[in-house]
């Protein structure tokens, strides 16, 4: 469904996180309970939520995280910070990744928890992006009180529930986001056809952004066939991802190459060049990619 809506040209749906990240992070680790609580409202956008990983300090390093949840009977108290937390502004609930047992060894002391963006002791402050636009924010807690109940998967085993989120949202981006590259790609060709004189030395590489667009698809179809049969997105969301982000950033640069004078660009192109900036470091940056296809699609041993 992303994906037609991105052929189609239109917005980012408001439901990304919850439809892409969430929801199946729900489905695979969620109790019968959570499942019937949280996916319908999900699949209808009435309730938007928000993805709370990273942190001024774990951003790759994702294991390293430190926004602590204190068990108290029956309730977590959490104290910390989350940042660039896309739609936190307007969630309702926020998919957290927690340092739940700080003296455990690397990976098993982290919780998930599902955690209601109303309760008290939370506060969201936006961050202003290069494109203008507030997008993404901080989010502190302090002392917030969230049942037990609302763990995912198990205390301690919030590394594992985490890892089934990034596989579903590098395969969310791949999907949805080839097909706003070939919205984007139609829109860079009649742009040429309107601009024959910068377009004559730019044809190689508009060609290439093409070919490289239906490689792009054909993986995406790849990457689906083994979603459908597994239930599990491959690593194949990985190779996707870092090659749209990088043909994204070409493609907006070749449009603003084929409008030399900004005054016949009307911001629209500007726009998307300011904002495929980030590609390249939303949904694991582009190094971190090149290492997990090197490691789980090529077989290469881990880099020191
Ligand atoms: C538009 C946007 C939206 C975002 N939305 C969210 C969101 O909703 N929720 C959320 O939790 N986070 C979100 N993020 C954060 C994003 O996941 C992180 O920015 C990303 O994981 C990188 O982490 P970092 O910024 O801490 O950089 P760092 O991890 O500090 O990386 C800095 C540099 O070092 C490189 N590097 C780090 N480790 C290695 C390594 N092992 N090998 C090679 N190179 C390495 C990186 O590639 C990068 O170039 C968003 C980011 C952006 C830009």
């Amino acid at each position: 469904m992303l994906e037609e809506l991105a052929r189609a040209n239109a917005p980012q749906h408001i439901g990304v996180i919850g439809l892409g990240m969430a929801g199946p992070t729900i489905i695979a680790h969620g109790t019968e309970a959570q499942k019937s609580r949280y996916l319908p409202s999900i699949l209808s956008a009435g309730e938007i939520w928000c993805q709370g990983f990273s942190e001024p300090g774990s951003g790759s390093d994702l294991a390293s995280v430190r926004t602590r949840a204190e068990l108290r009977g029956d309730t977590f108290v959490l104290n910390g910070q989350k940042v660039w937390s896309s739609y936190a502004q307007i969630a309702d609930w926020c998919i957290l990744l927690v340092q739940s047992d700080p003296g455990a060894a690397r990976y098993q002391g982290l919780t998930f928890l599902l955690v209601d963006m109303h309760s008290p002791g939370i506060e969201v402050r936006p961050l202003r992006q290069i494109t203008g636009d507030a997008d993404f924010n901080e989010i502190f807690f302090t002392d917030t009180e969230v049942p037990k109940a609302q763990v995912l998967g198990g205390i301690g085993q919030g590394w594992a529930v985490a890892m089934t989120t990034l596989l579903h949202e590098r395969a969310t981006f791949g999907f949805s986001l080839t097909g706003a590259l070939e919205a984007a790609l139609g829109q860079l060709l009649r742009l040429a056809q309107d601009q024959p004189a910068q377009a004559a030395r730019l044809t190689d590489a508009i060609g290439r952004e093409w070919i490289q667009m239906q490689a792009l698809k054909l993986t995406a179809h790849r990457a689906l066939a083994q979603l459908a049969a597994s239930g599990r997105p491959g690593p194949e969301g990985s190779i996707i991802k870092l090659a749209w982000s990088e043909s994204n950033q070409r493609v907006t640069k070749l449009a603003r190459e084929l409008l030399p004078d900004p005054i016949l660009d009307d911001g629209h192109w500007y726009y998307l060049q300011l904002r495929s900036r980030a590609n390249s470091i939303e949904a694991g940056t582009s190094e971190i990619l090149r290492n997990i296809i090197a490691e789980r699609v090529l077989g290469l041993p881990r880099s020191r």
